[in-house]
């Protein structure tokens, strides 16, 4: 090893100690969101509250009341489930991007990835040429080698706070399927950049981020056709009644609403949540079984007229736009860094050209802190849809104290803190913290200066 990658493994090593340090011992009354995701890329969806991942979506106590019997009122302390579970969450899930940063870069500054790239290529029998092995090959490798922090944040510490409703073979089978996602959408997006690399080698970044853009829409409409379904039941609301005051809500509104499905989330999970998603014939209001289960009609009245709002202004669409703006940027700078440093180092990696697929764990390392250092405006903006839906439920319903009770219920049923530092909120936190929404809900009323108050 020479001096070199030293310094940098030194550098990485330092980082993820400050980190860690910085979050474990973060103001008292710290509460964190409990289930952010770190992967590159947009969210094609709108959840109500922080977000959940496909197969890690568990925060909740096994009752309501269980969870309210536990929570104090007032802020809680550092010992309070909902700020520990938060803590914990926020903690792994910067662990296990830091620790996938560590992987790659291994991998490249070890010289590891031309060899790893000619072992797949012998593998697939020389069929299949370098490229598709070499992703497929990577992306199990990187599975592999993040599994055992995936395990403790999505296993250990969801059934440690009561939420999981999983066994080790579901939380497997889940992972397996996520896994598949993954290497499908891999290769079909990386087949897609190399040949603009090779095709273009001055404007790959352009197209490649138009590409990314363009994919990014397909997925946002096929997602909840193609993958959800792939881990949870859909099916129409059952709740007739239910069903017809919510279409009564639309009306009242003005909208046309999209289908409302609930979802067997409850396969995984104690945690409630609700949430829009798809583009055109495919958008959808999705609420999950365990918000049916505890919450009262009212409650989830104003809780679907939170994600009519996210429908009514076109979120999807806007996330997709802001996405646009970070590919375009993101890929600029990696076409302008990418090379000079393949020419610097080319001897260190063993590979001297972005075409060759080897160079493709120093593109991921690149993008992975790219969008890392992204996330805090894609928070802000993230923050400011969602408190614009509040906006718009209160608006609809009139209904305020009922979606305030609501959000509150929320809180304690996920097990999340509702009042974390303002520096982790602004970082990290891609919903307003609870206890704003809280406040935001209970005071907004307009409609109350401009004309008598509502009488729904
Ligand atoms: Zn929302």
């Amino acid at each position: 090893m020479n001096s070199k990658v030293r310094a940098a493994c030194i550098i990485v090593a330092a980082l993820s100690a400050m980190a860690f340090l910085l979050l474990s011992f973060a103001p008292h009354q710290a509460v964190f969101p409990s289930q952010q995701r770190y992967a590159a890329g947009s969210e094609p969806y709108h959840s109500l509250t922080e977000n959940p991942t496909s197969s890690d979506n568990a925060q909740s106590r096994s009752t309501v009341a269980s969870a309210q019997s536990t929570v104090k009122p007032g802020l809680p302390g550092a010992d309070d489930p909902g700020v520990r579970h938060s803590r914990l969450q926020l903690i792994w899930g910067l662990v296990g991007a830091i620790w996938q940063w560590i992987v790659l870069a291994a991998i490249v500054f070890g010289g590891l990835s031309p060899r790893l790239r000619d072992l797949a290529r012998r593998l697939s029998g020389g069929r299949l040429g370098s490229l598709t092995p070499y992703v497929i090959l990577l992306t199990v490798l990187l599975a592999v080698f993040g599994a055992p922090i995936a395990f403790y944040r999505e296993y250990i510490i969801e059934h440690e706070f009561g939420l999981s409703n999983q066994d080790v073979w579901s939380w497997l089978g889940d992972s397996a399927k996520g896994l598949g996602v993954g290497i499908v959408t891999s290769l079909i997006i990386f087949n897609l950049i190399y040949f603009l690399v090779r095709r273009s080698p001055r404007r790959w970044w352009l197209y490649g981020a138009g590409v990314v853009i363009a994919f990014s829409v397909v997925m946002a409409t096929l997602e909840p056709v193609l993958v959800t379904p792939l881990f949870n039941k859909f099916e129409p609301l059952r709740d007739q009644a239910l069903k017809s005051r919510i279409l009564a809500e639309a009306d009242r509104g003005g909208v046309s609403v999209a289908d409302v499905l609930q979802a067997d989330m409850s396969r995984q999970t104690k945690a409630a949540n609700a949430y829009f998603i798809g583009i055109g014939p495919t958008k959808r209001i999705v609420l999950w079984d365990t918000l049916l289960d505890n919450f009262s009609g009212d409650e989830v009245l104003t809780i679907v007229a939170h994600e009519m709002g996210h429908q009514v202004h076109n979120d999807i669409w806007r996330s997709i736009g802001v996405g646009a703006v970070f590919f375009l940027v993101g890929f600029y700078l990696l076409y302008r860094v990418l090379g000079p440093l393949i020419g610097r180092f080319k001897d260190r990696f063993g590979f001297s050209r972005l075409e060759d697929v080897a160079s493709l764990p120093l593109a991921l390392l690149l993008v992975g802190l790219l969008f890392f250092a992204a996330q805090p405006v894609q928070n802000t903006f993230s923050r400011y849809i969602e408190h614009e839906a509040d906006r718009y439920a209160l608006d609809l319903t009139h209904q305020n104290d009922v979606y305030a009770n609501a959000l509150d219920k929320l809180g304690r049923v996920n097990v999340s803190d509702p009042d974390p530092p303002a520096w982790i909120e602004f970082l990290f936190y891609s919903h307003p913290s609870l206890k704003k929404r809280i406040e935001f809900a209970r005071e907004y009323r307009p409609w109350a200066e401009r004309s008598q108050p509502a009488s729904h």
